[in-house]
C-alpha cells in the first residue's frame, strides 16, 4: 500500500520485494494492524520519505535473513515492537529500546508492513518469537497498542492491585488498557463517546463506563471522583487530545499518576493542561512510548496463561485494498476494537 503524497489516496500496487539489511530480516506479513498512528503519518504529522508504505503492527514468518543474524532463521514465527532499537546503545543494552535515540520504526522511518513483505533492522535485538498457541492476529495486536498499554500501566504507572484506573478513550489502545488493568487486579472506569466502544469495554473488564460527548468540558472527572470516592489512582489518555488529557488529569486523586499514551503531535499545538491541579495535588505526569522486546516475556506469559486475551480486541480482518480506503478516515472512525489486515487476502 503506497502513499505517494501527504494526505493523498493510497494505492495497492506491485513494488520490488525488500531485501534483508545487514543484521536484519525480511518477514512475510500474515497480520498487520490498522492504527491511528498510520493516519498521523498519512496526515503529515511524522517525518516520512515519499513514496512511503505505512504499517507498524505486524506478525508473520521470517522469509529471508541478512548477514550477521544469529538468533533467527527462515520460517520462524515472529513479531516486533514498533520501536525497534539499534541494539548497540546503552538504552538498548539496558532493555529500553523504546527510547533508543537511533530507533527504527517500520512504517515511519522506513517502509512498513502494509505489504506482503517487510524488512526489519537489528533482528537479534528486536524480534520476539510468537508461541504456537498465539495467533498471528493476536501477536500483531501486541506490537503497538497492546504493548504500549501494558508498559503504560505495568512499567510506567506501576499499577498495584486494588487501585482505580480511569481510561479515557476505548479504541484499540484504550480497550487494551482496560483489559490489562483488570488482569493486574485494578478496578477500571472507561470513558468514550461511542456506545459500542463502551459495551466492548465492559466485556473486557471495565466495572463502570461513562459516555462523553467529546465536546467541551465533559464532566468525566466529576463522575470519576463520585464513583471512586476521591479520584482515580491512575488515569490514561488513550485518545491524544487536549480534552482527553485534561479529563485524565482532573479525574485523579491526590498523588495520582497520569499516563499519556495517545499521541499529541506538536503540529496541532502543545495542549493546555491543568498544571495548577498537578502542582497542588502532587500528580505525576508520565509519558509512555511503546515497549521494548526485552519486556515482552512478562506480557506473553499472561497471554499464554489466558489472563490477557488480545485476540478479543480484534473487531475485523480486512484486505489491503479495504485498508487503503479506510485509512484516510481513521481520525473520524469510531472503532470498537482493532482492525487487522491480512495482506495475503485478495
Ligand atoms: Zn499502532
Ligand atoms: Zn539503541
Amino acid at each position: 500500500m503506497v502513499m505517494d503524497r501527504v494526505g493523498g489516496p493510497l494505492e495497492v500496487r506491485a513494488v520490488p520485494d525488500p531485501v534483508p539489511p545487514a543484521g536484519g530480516v525480511v518477514v512475510r506479513v500474515h497480520a498487520t494492524g490498522l492504527c491511528r498512528s498510520d493516519w498521523h503519518a498519512w496526515a503529515g504529522h511524522e517525518d516520512i520519505v515519499l513514496p512511503h508504505v505505512p504499517g507498524h503492527e505486524l506478525a508473520g514468518l521470517v522469509s529471508a535473513v541478512g548477514t550477521g543474524v544469529r538468533r533467527w532463521s527462515v520460517g520462524d514465527r515472529v513479531t516486533v515492537p514498533f520501536t525497534c532499537g539499534c541494539g548497540r546503545c546503552d538504552w538498548c543494552l539496558s532493555g529500553n529500546a523504546q527510547v533508543c535515540p537511533d530507533q527504527e520504526q517500520p512504517g515511519f522511518t522506513h517502509w512498513g508492513s502494509f505489504a506482503q513483505y517487510v524488512a526489519l533492522h537489528a533482528a537479534d535485538a528486536n524480534l520476539v518469537a510468537v508461541p504456537a498457541a498465539v495467533s498471528f492476529e493476536a501477536a500483531a495486536a501486541l506490537g503497538c497498542r497492546f504493548a504500549t498499554a501494558f508498559r503504560a500501566l505495568a512499567g510506567r504507572a506501576r499499577l498495584v492491585a486494588g487501585e482505580w484506573v480511569t481510561v479515557i478513550g476505548a479504541g484499540g489502545v484504550g480497550l487494551s488498557a482496560v483489559m490489562i488493568a483488570r488482569a493486574l487486579g485494578a478496578r477500571v472506569i472507561a470513558a468514550d463517546r461511542n456506545r459500542e466502544a463502551l459495551e466492548a469495554a465492559m466485556t473486557v473488564g471495565a466495572s463502570h463506563v461513562l459516555a462523553s460527548d467529546g465536546a467541551g468540558s465533559s464532566g468525566i472527572a466529576a463522575r470519576v471522583h463520585e464513583i471512586t470516592g476521591g479520584g482515580s489512582h491512575v488515569a490514561v489518555d488513550a485518545i491524544g487530545s487536549e480534552q482527553a488529557c485534561a479529563d485524565s488529569i482532573m479525574s485523579l486523586r491526590r498523588h495520582g499518576r497520569h499516563v499519556q499514551v495517545g499521541l499529541l503531535p506538536p503540529a496541532a499545538g502543545n495542549p493546555r493542561l491543568p498544571m495548577a491541579r498537578v502542582i497542588a495535588w502532587e500528580l505525576d505526569l508520565l509519558g509512555s512510548h511503546g515497549m521494548a522486546a526485552a519486556d515482552y516475556p512478562a506480557m506473553l506469559a499472561l497471554i499464554q496463561s489466558g489472563d490477557l486475551r488480545p485476540q478479543q480486541l480484534i473487531e475485523r480482518v480486512i484486505s489491503l485494498d479495504e485498508a487503503a480506503r479506510l485509512l484516510p478516515g481513521l481520525d473520524r472512525a469510531r472503532p470498537a476494537g482493532m482492525t487487522m489486515i491480512d495482506p495475503r487476502r485478495p
